[in-house]
């Protein structure tokens, strides 16, 4: 018997992961699944199998010990090979960038529902434990961010839906996958809804990169090049809450280990709010200098407000990203002016 009367699935409890069993990360390559690698690796895990469609040396961090594979997942033969022995499951691959690009790519963006699918399938026959969705913020009603002095988003404020174009569908379809592969199937599926993510190791240049690096990278440009101007996407007023990459990977770990989040979004972001103007600021105070802000209004700027209400995530994990983004913020600026030198004096570093 799986199931209560009342039809639901009854949660039997797994047996301890063991330090040996793999663990299986896709879109390790990129900006957070990168370091989650680097998180479970220092955790002691000793199986990893660390996947990205990006040739090695384009990936942001290769960690020694891991098992890399350059393979593309959105192939289903790819993604039973990547799964084969896996006990657990994180599905971060996806075509995705900052509001430029999710707003030009919409095609890209909704094709990343391949990858899910595949991915998904894969992890139930190659019968894996346990399986994460990095889904996103975007996923909820847009109707619902119409004012830079936003309600913080909830949970239940995903529908009825009216997610962002092309990026948000596709997460909340994958969304919906994840929860009907528990339900009919009985794979213990997570889902967490990320609020914009910043940090060491992520895009910082080439038009996939988010507001935090490309504010610090426009700010270190203005510095290289003596011509302290900057040009801001939107009217500086749009609000958004950032959370740091830290704050991001400890908490999928806990989000993935939650027997009461089966199948079940979850916020996963900062409750921070700044606008984009504060954010200019802030930046500024790191580098001691000031910049005279220009605003493009043609530019894309997305909704006009969206924070993470934590109250749900507080209540089952009694944790919340707490990291402040003052501190966040001023690791993030010394990795990309870090990785602009570098660049500047040749070397090959990726961007994005
Ligand atoms: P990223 O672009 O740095 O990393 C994604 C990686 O996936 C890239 O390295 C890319 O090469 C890889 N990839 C794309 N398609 C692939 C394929 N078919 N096969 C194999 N690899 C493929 O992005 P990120 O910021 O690290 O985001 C990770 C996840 O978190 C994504 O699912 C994203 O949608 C989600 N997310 C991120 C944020 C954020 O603020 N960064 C916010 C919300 C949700």
């Amino acid at each position: 018997m799986t199931t209560t009367r009342d039809g639901k699935r009854l949660v039997t409890p797994d047996t301890p992961m063991k330090e040996n069993e793999l663990i299986v990360i896709t879109g390790a390559g990129g900006f957070i699944a990168g370091n989650l690698v680097l998180y479970f690796k220092k955790k002691g895990f000793v199986n990893i199998r660390a996947v990205d469609k990006k040739p090695l040396y384009d990936w942001y961090l290769r960690v020694p010990g891991v098992e890399n594979l350059c393979l593309d997942v959105s192939i289903e033969s790819n993604c039973r090979r990547v799964c084969e022995e896996a006990r657990e499951v994180y599905n971060l691959a996806a075509d995705m960038g900052g509001m430029g690009f999710i707003e030009r790519f919409r095609v890209e963006c909704l094709r990343s529902v391949l990858i899910n699918t595949n991915m998904i399938d894969a992890a139930y026959h190659a019968g894996a434990r346990r399986y994460f969705f990095s889904s996103s913020a975007c996923a909820y009603n847009t109707l619902l961010q119409n004012d830079p002095n936003v309600r913080a988003l909830r949970e239940s404020d995903a529908y009825p839906a009216m997610a962002e174009r092309g990026y948000g569908w596709e997460k909340l379809f994958s969304e919906m996958v994840c929860e009907e592969y528990w339900h009919e199937r009985g794979m213990k599926t997570f889902i967490a809804r990320f609020h914009n993510v910043y940090g060491p190791h992520g895009t910082w240049d080439g038009g996939r990169e988010k507001a935090p690096a490309a504010i610090s990278r426009k700010m270190i440009e203005a510095i290289d090049k003596n011509d302290f101007q900057i040009t801001i996407w939107g009217d500086g007023k749009q609000t958004r809450s950032f959370m740091y990459v830290d704050d991001c990977v400890h908490g999928i770990d806990k989000i993935m280990h939650s027997d009461d989040l089966i199948a079940t979004p979850i916020n996963l972001g900062s409750s921070e709010l700044v606008s984009i103007d504060t954010l200019v600021s802030k930046v500024e105070k790191i580098a001691d200098k000031k910049l005279k802000r220009h605003y493009d209004l043609d530019a894309p700027r997305g909704v006009a407000g969206r924070n993470s209400d934590n109250t749900f995530i507080r209540k089952v994990l009694a944790w919340e990203p707490n990291t402040p983004l003052d501190d966040g913020l001023a690791i993030t600026y010394k990795w990309i002016k870090d990785q602009y030198d570098r660049r500047k004096a040749g070397e090959r570093v990726g961007v994005g």
